[in-house]
């Protein structure tokens, strides 16, 4: 791999770096590593190496097809590069407590920040996870409908909008497009794109979006600004331009030098941040840096509303979960969705100023006879024990992911979701004479597989 002269210059000049031993790790492969999901246990690579900074952090010796695995598909686990899992330990050093958080993800799609952040918050705590470019925000709902978490909402706004909401988030996380050099070893296309122009512009988007969503963040509010490049332009620089605009703490924090992390001081304010390095940790290039917003907000205005009238569809929908504490809000012209009752004040705010892709848990659409139950109900971590099921073997699991013709159990009648390994894969209908799947259709495995894989 050739990399380009300019960024080795500009690395030149950042503590930490070696040129030889950076140049050698790009002859290597990419690491992989996975994040289990702290709920949906499964037999999935427990045993393997773990990931020093994140718990739930796994590194795989290959990278296996994660499509032919149905623990993929059930959220038993999320595809995350490792450096990337180290927002765990930031969170759990800087956040003040887990309940009652207003959390946004304000650059969040594919979702490998917001599955993470979802796993460590309270149930009592709201993710907003913001995706702009809509094709992209389709790929997060799916990751998040995958880990199952109600307290959750999937916006795509530009960054800007979100200070109608006022100052509101008690943390914000900007994980930042950036010029990609971090992901060189992973990605052929981030080295052929890059340049000294993109690193520019890039910068000046950067602080673009941090102007933008500076408003939105509370008195005494987190900002967590990461990117996967190492262009100093895009992390020191970003840092000391933020504490010169705005009023700002920064923050250290206790990482173990065994850990290979490169801890820096920027120059002109002093601000604390984290770079990895190929050549010193087990993971991909990454940069990250949490600061404190030490200016004066006002308290927010939430709109008037009446609390939902559910009764109704509580009757019909309330027996796919658990949890009482619930709201059931219309989320579509005949949808359904679950929402903690904490948050009814939240949602009515976010509806008014923001385009919401997802609502908290759907649960699925009411008909003159039955509950007709939403694909997300049956990923949800939620999810009642007393709902029907029927266990597939990994054959079958593969062939309901395909929708093709599945050779089943007995079950019984009606509605069952299809498990694997105790964990829900998605609904079929059982009619008696046959079983309808109600995967939906972009959720269908595309791909050809082998007779080898299906076992
Ligand atoms: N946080 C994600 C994760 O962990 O899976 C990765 C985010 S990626 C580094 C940056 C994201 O910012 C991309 O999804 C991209 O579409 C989005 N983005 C691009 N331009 C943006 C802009 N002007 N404002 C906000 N987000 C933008």
């Amino acid at each position: 791999m050739q990399l380009p002269q300019k960024l080795l210059a500009d690395l030149k000049k950042i503590n930490g770096f070696d040129e030889q031993s950076f140049i050698e790790a790009h002859q290597q492969v990419a690491v992989t590593s996975v994040r289990l999901h702290p709920i949906k246990k499964s037999s999935v690579v427990t045993d393997n190496e773990q990931v020093p900074w994140c718990g739930y952090g796994r590194y795989l010796d290959k990278r296996p097809v994660f499509t032919l695995d149905p623990l993929y598909h059930a959220g038993a686990y999320y595809v995350q590069e490792a450096s990337s899992m180290f927002l765990q330990c930031v969170l759990e050093q800087v956040l003040p407590a887990r309940e009652n958080l207003r959390v946004l993800d304000l650059c969040a799609a594919p979702g490998g920040k917001s599955t993470l952040i979802a796993s460590l918050l309270d149930k009592s705590s709201l993710l907003i996870s913001n995706e702009v470019i809509r094709t992209r925000a389709s790929i997060l709902e799916e990751n998040m409908t995958r880990w199952g978490y109600m307290n959750t909402l999937v916006t795509s706004n530009d960054p800007k909008e979100f200070s109608k909401l006022g100052a509101y988030f008690d943390v914000v996380v900007v994980d930042a497009p950036c010029s990609g050099s971090g992901l060189f070893r992973k990605d052929a296309h981030a080295l052929n794109e890059w340049s000294e122009a993109n690193v520019q512009l890039c910068c000046q988007r950067q602080q673009r979006i941090l102007a933008d969503i500076w408003p939105a963040i509370k008195e005494d509010g987190l900002l967590i600004y990461a990117t996967c490049s190492y262009s100093p332009q895009e992390d020191e620089a970003i840092l000391d331009w933020l504490a010169n605009e705005f009023d700002v703490e920064t923050m250290q924090l206790n990482v173990p030098t065994e850990w290979g992390i490169v801890h820096v001081v920027t120059e002109k304010e002093k601000i604390n941040g984290y770079r990895f390095f190929p050549d010193r940790v087990k993971g991909e290039g990454f940069f990250i840096a949490a600061l404190r917003k030490r200016e004066v907000t006002s308290a927010i205005r939430y709109p008037k509303y009446r609390t939902v009238k559910d009764e109704q569809i509580k009757n019909k929908a309330g027996y796919l979960l658990t949890e009482n504490a619930i709201r059931y809000v219309q989320s579509g012209a005949e949808n359904y969705s679950a929402i903690h009752e904490l948050h009814e004040a939240d949602l009515h705010l976010v509806r008014e100023h923001l385009y919401l892709r997802k609502t908290g848990l759907s649960l699925g659409v009411p008909m003159a006879k039955e509950w007709v139950p939403s694909h997300e109900a049956a990923m949800s971590v939620d999810l009642a024990h007393t709902v029907q099921r029927v266990a597939v073997d990994k054959e079958q699991a593969l062939k309901f992911l395909k929708k093709e013709e599945m050779h089943l159990p007995p079950m019984e009648k009606g509605w069952n979701i299809v498990t694997y390994e105790g964990l829900g894969l998605g609904w079929i209908k059982n009619l008696g004479n046959r079983v309808n799947n109600y995967l939906p259709k972009h959720w269908r495995i595309r791909m050809e597989i082998t007779d080898a894989d299906w076992k």
